[in-house]
């Protein structure tokens, strides 16, 4: 078997957050990885019509069904201009993140298509899978495997809010949906992460490192809840492994120690 090997990692930041640093996760990256090369891009797409058009094709109109249409012209038009400047990308559009993926693996450079190569792209698309199990999408934070895209928008729409959240959403909904949620952030401040939140980077640093176990080890998911590899459905979990927590468990710990004495 092939021994396992991270020549280089290419960090993509398509995202023009204040509070998303991907410069910061290189750092982090090459703290837990010195072998490592961290290479920074900023955009993953070269803006090419065809390119609009694959991604207007792969938009879910339907949570229940895998069905994907020609698209509007109108749409195609709208994923240009997010070509242009993907900070324009909108979380009220939800594609399919496996096509999404398959889109991305097309577009990147044909010598860096190897797995000597980690490739992660952080994007504002909010993408969603398909589980067969319930035969339904499901939001998704991050899609792993060459390469991995990870959603800055996920990460605040996949996640389940608190319950007093919905419930609270639900028994105000008469007084209009903007006015509730500004209501329902402000009280239940923190216990979230939301869009322009300073905990971003954080966040994603817990991401990057699934992205990584993934890649080196085929595993990016943990049992532990205070393991930065701990698949957080809830957004209460999601703060406690990457903030509260923010470090591995021993055995993975342990792992990535092995890995980094031998290379
Ligand atoms: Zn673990």
């Amino acid at each position: 078997m092939r021994k396992l090997y991270l020549k280089k990692v290419i960090l993509y930041n398509e995202t023009s957050s204040k509070n998303f640093n991907h410069h910061e996760i290189g750092e982090y990256i090459k703290e837990m990885i010195p072998s490592s090369h961290v290479e920074f891009r900023k955009q993953f797409f070269n803006p090419r019509n065809d390119t609009a058009v694959e991604l207007a094709k792969i938009k879910v109109r339907n949570l229940d069904s895998v069905s994907f249409y020609q698209p509007l012209y109108g749409e195609i038009e709208f994923e240009k201009k997010i070509l242009e400047d993907p900070d324009k990308a909108s979380p009220a559009v939800l594609y399919d993140g496996m096509r999404l993926q398959q889109i991305t693996r097309e577009s990147i450079l044909k010598g860096e298509r190897n797995m000597d190569y980690l490739h992660i792209v952080f994007t504002k698309r909010f993408f969603a899978s398909f589980d067969d199990n319930d035969r339904r999408y499901h939001a998704r934070v991050a899609i792993f495997g060459f390469p991995n895209i990870i959603s800055t928008t996920g990460v605040v729409e996949a996640p389940a809010k608190p319950k007093k959240y919905y419930k609270l959403r639900n028994k105000f909904s008469n007084l209009g949906l903007a006015f509730v949620e500004n209501k329902l952030k402000e009280e239940l401040h923190g216990q979230f992460i939301d869009y322009e939140d300073e905990r971003m980077t954080q966040v994603m640093k817990g991401y990057s490192l699934q992205a990584i176990f993934y890649h080196l080890f085929h595993q990016s998911f943990c049992l532990d809840k205070n393991c930065q590899l701990y698949n957080g459905h809830w957004q209460e979990e999601v703060i406690h492994a990457h903030i509260k927590s923010g470090r591995l468990c021993s055995y993975h710990d342990e792992m990535l120690r092995r890995y980094t004495s031998e290379n």
